[in-house]
């Protein structure tokens, strides 16, 4: 059997609770450290579309890779927090409608449809009467759409608290309101973390997952860091009404709408270069509102019922950095972007084994630090 090994992990996001989860499972002490509490970072903002498809652009050939590989993984972490938990993600596998508001709108999705072809993906194009007859609360000044019926969507506020309870389950402790200060590294890799009271812990690995803030953390070589920035996303959420005014995610060239079973009806996001300023703008908030009633005009009576705003760690390539650094036991999680819901399986299954085994999976290969 193999020795029981130790890692703390820095950051309650998806990206720190997946692999956490699956290292307990394997065998390994986890103690995840979060400033503040479970998910209080991007990953409790996010809408849920887990869409490598519709989210494909034509330079991102290995991050779709990596989307449709996750995509693959989901019903296999759904089960199996479900069958530890009992907790639902709500995983809908309705498709996602991408609509063209206007003619440029419709020119630039059809590019898009024609790489789509290209690469194999399943999407179908549909006039804008085909569209309506799908979900039929769409504006009648649609007149193109693609279907993408293997564009999927879970509740990310269900994963957190799955993750958490399955983490707690196999053995993990998590250590709420308990800010890491920084790292203690030696010349033969990481000695342990030192914590904001200024108390010390001793472990020999660490998985750095603290989101947009993971540069904030003293005492990591610069040279094993990507550089990381916060792109902001605001996001409103209002009621969806009954009979729901949709039942599919809708995609429109400003604004998305993301319908939960539960009622509410997510419209997102922003992708803003405004550091860590808190505030939601009128702007923001009046472009994403035009977006979605661009598409879906019903939209204009719905009551409010949150908003929320939130920092997506973001790297210069625009890809995550999931492995091992060349500073021994020093593991990043980091840079997961617009993606990090979709990618929490690709993350969770395939950084716990090359952790555990040292065998990288092939999905991972083209993301290591
Ligand atoms: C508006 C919006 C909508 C989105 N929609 C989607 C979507 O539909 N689909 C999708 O796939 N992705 C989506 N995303 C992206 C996704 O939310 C992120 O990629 C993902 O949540 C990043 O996870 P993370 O764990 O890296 O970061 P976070 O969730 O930010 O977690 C980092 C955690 O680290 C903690 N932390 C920071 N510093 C320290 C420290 N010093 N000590 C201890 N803890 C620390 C923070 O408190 C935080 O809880 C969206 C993001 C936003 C903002």
């Amino acid at each position: 059997m193999k020795p029981t090994r130790t890692i703390a992990i820095i950051g309650g996001g998806v990206a720190g609770l997946g692999p956490a989860w699956q290292l307990a499972e394997r065998g390994w002490e986890v103690h995840l450290f979060e400033r503040n509490r479970i998910g209080s970072g991007a990953s409790s903002t996010a809408a849920g579309m887990l869409a490598p498809v519709s989210e494909a652009t034509f330079k991102e050939k290995a991050l779709l890779e990596l989307g449709q590989q996750s995509l693959r993984l989901y019903p296999r972490l759904a089960e199996e927090l479900d069958a530890v938990t009992g907790i639902d993600l709500d995983y809908r596998r309705q498709g996602t409608l991408i609509v063209a508001v206007d003619r440029d709108d419709a020119e630039a999705l059809e590019r898009l449809h024609q790489y789509h072809l290209e690469l194999g993906l399943p999407a179908q194009r549909l006039v804008g009467q085909e569209a309506r007859k799908k979900e039929p609360g769409l504006s009648p000044n649609i007149h193109y759409a693609l279907f993408t019926p293997g564009d999927h969507q879970i509740d990310p506020a269900a994963m957190l608290e799955a993750l958490a309870a399955a983490l707690v389950e196999a053995g993990g402790t998590i250590h709420e309101n308990t800010p890491v200060a920084g790292l203690q590294i030696g010349d033969g890799g990481v000695e342990g973390l030192r914590l904001d009271d200024g108390s010390t812990r001793d472990v020999s690995h660490v998985l750095i997952a603290a989101g947009a803030w993971t540069p904030e953390l003293e005492g990591i070589p610069k040279a094993v860091l990507p550089h990381l920035r916060p792109v902001r996303g605001q996001m409103l959420i209002v009621e969806l009404g009954n009979p729901p005014l949709i039942e599919h995610v809708i995609r429109a060239p400003d604004a998305y709408l993301v319908p939960r079973t539960d009622g509410r009806l997510f419209v997102g996001s922003t992708m803003e270069e405004r550091g860590f300023d808190e505030r939601l703008t009128a702007g923001g908030l009046l472009d994403i509102l035009t977006g979605a009633w661009e598409a879906v005009p019903g939209i204009y009576d719905a009551p409010v019922i949150e908003t929320r705003i939130g920092f997506r760690p973001v790297t210069l390539a625009n890809e995550p950095v999931i492995g091992t650094t060349e500073i021994g036991g020093l593991h990043l999680s980091v840079g997961h972007g617009r993606n990090g819901i979709l990618l929490t399986p690709a993350t969770a299954y395939g950084l716990a084994q090359s952790i555990d085994s040292g065998q990288i999976p092939s999905w991972l290969e083209a993301f290591q630090p």
